[in-house]
């Protein structure tokens, strides 16, 4: 192996590898160092994506989607089976191969573009020197040219909790379970929390979920968290806002949780506990003392705009650093770095990340919350359509939600979007590209969308935001 490399990152998750093949691209050498192992201890790539995170969370959504539809649904649209049931252990086994596919398919992807894949841990020394040590312990330096750091986050833990493995675990554990728990307690109301609590709900435990803020999705446009909230408990999850955890106890097998709502003392038993209070940067190990990186208060990689940490060539991208924990924040991060290293003006527009939920029906959104325009005092006109009113949701039998359109009250230029619906992880992408050109919601309703589709919806708003969507009655909405 050469000791020598034009970059080396540090870490293969989303941000990392996407960093390591983008440089490739461009003609670097370039190697990828990871310490990840999946369960036979052996060198996996893909980081907390396509191991613990993204991938295995969605194979368990999609598929505990299609029994709970099959179980509690088909029958309303005339579909008959009997018999329905679920074998954890074939669903898991079905994720696992899925995780192994994909990380597979780093592995593939790193040698068609000449990436060397080196497994073990890494440590920034000064000047750009890279430590590397292998599974055996043996110790060797590599030198860059540029440095990027990808090492990611990993979840918080809290001291009311502490997780043992078994009875009181982390989302990576939440995705191992081998039976559907009878009742289960999820600490936190955020996208995980709600995914995982989804995932076994669907499958038959009594879920109920703890969340010490007030407010359900703060990060969300409020109408839309609010209906989604309805929705969520109308499937049986029973969601307590409110509600800080405080301590926990396990006797006979079961955890009791307790927590305070209000000045109440509470508490709730049950028979496992997911702690998804959030994720914390990853750094344990990272850096030499003088490798001239630097850390910000709360713990995160500190970088500018572009990505470039203190330290003269060295950069660092993804969950480890500032703005939101997401695969595809990270990627864009990535590629943008690799191109700057070769000399290229690229960027990533922090205005147009898009949130996404997997619940059934999906949360999703890009850029202002209604909440924020009014803070601000910007003018803005609101369009909305429900899902209610598309012919292809409901023909699908999948219309519970809306799209919403937020443009500028003086320039009709798109501010945000916010869907709670069918695909809403889809639809957001129209969003997306309608905002990442500027597009005003004329622009929108003037696009012509293939009918019947749910991205009607999209166009319906945008219409409405005009005061003329056509199949609903406008109610216009100005601040
Ligand atoms: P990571 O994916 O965490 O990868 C970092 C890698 O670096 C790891 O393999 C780690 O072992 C390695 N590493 C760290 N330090 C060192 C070192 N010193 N030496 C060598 N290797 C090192 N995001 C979404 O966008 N959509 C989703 O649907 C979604 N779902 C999620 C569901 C769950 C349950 C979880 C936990 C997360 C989810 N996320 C989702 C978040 C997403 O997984 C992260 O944002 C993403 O993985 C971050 O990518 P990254 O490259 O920064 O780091
Ligand atoms: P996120 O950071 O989006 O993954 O969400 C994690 C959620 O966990 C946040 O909404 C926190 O308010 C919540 N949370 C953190 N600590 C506690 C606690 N002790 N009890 C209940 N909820 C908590």
């Amino acid at each position: 192996m050469a000791d020598k490399f034009d970059v080396i990152v540090i870490g293969a998750g989303p941000g990392g590898y996407t960093a390591a093949i983008r440089c490739a691209q461009l003609g670097f050498s370039t190697a990828c160092i990871d310490k990840s192992q999946d369960k036979s201890g052996a060198p996996v790539l893909g980081g907390t994506c396509l191991n613990w995170g993204c991938i295995p969370s969605k194979a368990l959504l999609d598929v505990s989607h299609k029994f709970a539809e099959a179980r509690d649904h088909f029958s309303e649209l005339g579909i008959t089976i009997e018999g329905v049931g679920v074998d954890v252990a074939k669903m898991m086994a079905r994720k696992d191969k899925v995780v192994a596919q994909l990380t597979g398919g780093i592995a593939t992807l790193f040698k068609a573009n000449g990436v060397t894949s080196i497994a073990g841990c890494a440590r920034l020394l000064a000047g750009k020197k890279v430590e590397h040590t292998n599974a055996q312990g043996q110790v060797s330096i590599l030198e860059a040219g540029h440095v990027i750091l990808a090492p990611g986050s990993v979840p918080v833990a809290i001291e009311p909790t502490p997780l043992n493995g078994e009875l009181i675990v982390d989302s990576e554990r939440a995705l191992e379970f081998t039976e559907v728990p009878p009742r289960l307690g999820v600490i936190g109301a955020g996208a995980i929390g709600l995914e995982l609590g989804s995932v076994w709900s669907r499958l038959g435990s009594e879920v109920i979920i703890l969340e010490a803020l007030e407010e359900f999705l703060p990060a969300a446009d409020q109408r839309i968290a609010r209906d989604g909230l309805r929705i969520l408990k109308k499937q049986g999850m029973d969601i307590r806002l409110g509600a800080r955890v405080m301590g926990s106890s396990i006797e006979d097998n079961a955890v009791s949780i307790e927590y305070v709502e209000g000045d109440e003392q509470n508490h709730v038993e049950v028979d496992k506990v997911i702690v998804a209070v959030g994720r914390r940067p990853y750094t344990e190990e990272l850096l030499a003392p003088d490798s001239g990186v630097n850390l910000d208060e709360r713990g995160f990689i500190y970088v500018n705009e572009g990505c470039e940490t203190e330290a003269p060539g060295v950069y660092a991208v993804g969950d480890v650093v500032r703005g939101p924990m997401l695969a595809h924040k990270g990627m864009e991060e990535g590629m943008m770095v690799a191109e700057r290293i070769a000399g290229e003006k690229s960027q990533v527009n922090y205005d147009t990340v898009p949130s996404v939920i997997y619940t059934h029906p999906e949360i999703a959104w890009v850029g202002k919350t209604e909440e924020e325009l009014k803070a601000s005092g910007d003018g803005y006109v609101v369009g909305s359509f429900p899902f209610a009113a598309s012919g292809r949701a409901l023909a699908a039998a999948d219309a519970e939600g809306m799209v919403k359109i937020i443009a500028d009250a003086e320039s009709d230029r798109i501010l945000g979007v916010h869907v709670l619906g069918p695909q809403a992880s889809e639809l957001i992408a129209e969003a997306v590209i309608a905002m990442e050109f500027s597009a005003s919601a004329e622009d929108l309703g003037l696009t012509m969308f293939a009918h019947p589709t749910l991205s009607e919806s999209m166009h319906e708003a945008a219409l409405a935001v005009g005061g003329h969507a056509i199949h609903m009655v406008n109610r216009k909405r100005s601040n």
